[in-house]
């Protein structure tokens, strides 16, 4: 069974009274399939309630003591917060969950940005309070509800000069494959691009120089029934005119915050066997080699027709 907002399961909880119910999810719930729970109640605060922000920072740093939940009223909410949201996890390992369907924007749920405590409508990257505290017992979050800001998306890189990839990195990204040995054209690129920016358990990392794409990383969550929730890196290429001055290992470090905010706790990456340069990279970078295997392909579908 897996965790879901109760607001959006259908019940009215939010601060003014309101749900947000999601169709899909509210008949997942009703079905038994997902629990529905809601931090804020279970911390102990009333319905209806006056709306609440964190101060100082985001879920993260609440846990850590470093940010405070407050509401409009300038109430301090912390400890509320902080119970609710010990609550909602201790729920979560009594069911074993893996996943929590959580609604956006929220202090308590958000995954990806939170407001900023302004009670202005401005917003911040990072987690609510209970949100953050599943994410770092490796659950996996899945915001309900668009974010608003695209170009934070639900992941937003720390290092200067990286950044999740854009619509308009196709050609660049697609000059970059071809270095790797995959010629591209951005015109075949770009819808595979929107779609690794719609999916939350896809992302590519780029490095900028210069206002230039320099190196890119696509990641993808991996889930298999013979595997523990992992991140497999499908590809990762640096510009051979930039290589050996630290980007590759500034893109996988993103790489690994990025697999941890997805609940994995692996990260895994395929080689050919002929790049040995790209086989001390990785080793240089952490990685331990574990197997070799040979892939073995054969055309279906149209593919096939076309031998
Ligand atoms: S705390 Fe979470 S479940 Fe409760 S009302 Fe807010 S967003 Fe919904």
């Amino acid at each position: 069974m897996e965790l879901v907002s109760a607001c959006l399961a259908g019940v009215a909880c939010r601060y003014n009274g309101a749900c947000r119910t999601d169709r899909a999810l509210a008949a997942r719930a009703a079905s038994g399939d997902l629990l529905p729970v809601c931090p804020e109640l279970l911390g102990g605060l009333s319905l209806p309630r006056p709306p609440s922000e964190i101060r100082g920072g985001a879920g993260a740093e609440v846990l850590d003591g470093k940010a405070r939940v407050v509401s409009r009223d300038g109430a301090d909410l912390t400890a509320a917060f902080l119970k609710g949201a010990q609550a909602v996890l201790d729920l979560a390992r009594s069911v074993a969950a893996r996943d929590a369907f959580l609604a956006a924007r929220s202090p308590s749920c958000g995954v990806g940005e939170v407001h900023d405590g302004g009670f202005s409508g401005g917003l911040i990257p990072g987690d609510g309070v209970a949100a953050a505290l599943l994410a770092r017992n490796g659950i996996h979050l899945v915001a309900v509800g668009k974010p608003k800001t695209a170009a934070t998306g639900l992941f937003a890189p720390t290092q200067p000069g990286l950044r999740l990839a854009r619509k308009s990195d196709a050609a660049d990204l697609a000059r970059l494959a071809a270095q790797l040995g995959y010629p591209s054209e951005a015109e075949a690129l770009a819808p595979r691009l929107a779609m690794y920016s719609a999916d939350q358990g896809k992302a590519i990392i780029v490095a900028e120089e210069d206002g230039r794409v320099v190196g890119w990383a696509s990641l993808e969550l991996v889930e298999l029934l013979i595997s523990e929730r992992h991140v497999e890196i499908s590809a990762l290429v640096v510009d051979e005119e930039r290589r050996n001055r630290g980007i590759g290992g500034r893109i996988l470090a993103e790489a690994q915050a990025w697999a941890e905010s997805r609940g994995a706790r692996l990260l895994r990456v395929r080689s050919n066997v002929v790049r040995q340069g790209a086989h001390r990279f990785y080793e240089a970078q952490g990685f331990a080699r574990t197997k070799e295997s040979y892939t073995f392909e054969k055309p279906v579908g149209r593919g096939e027709s076309q031998r």
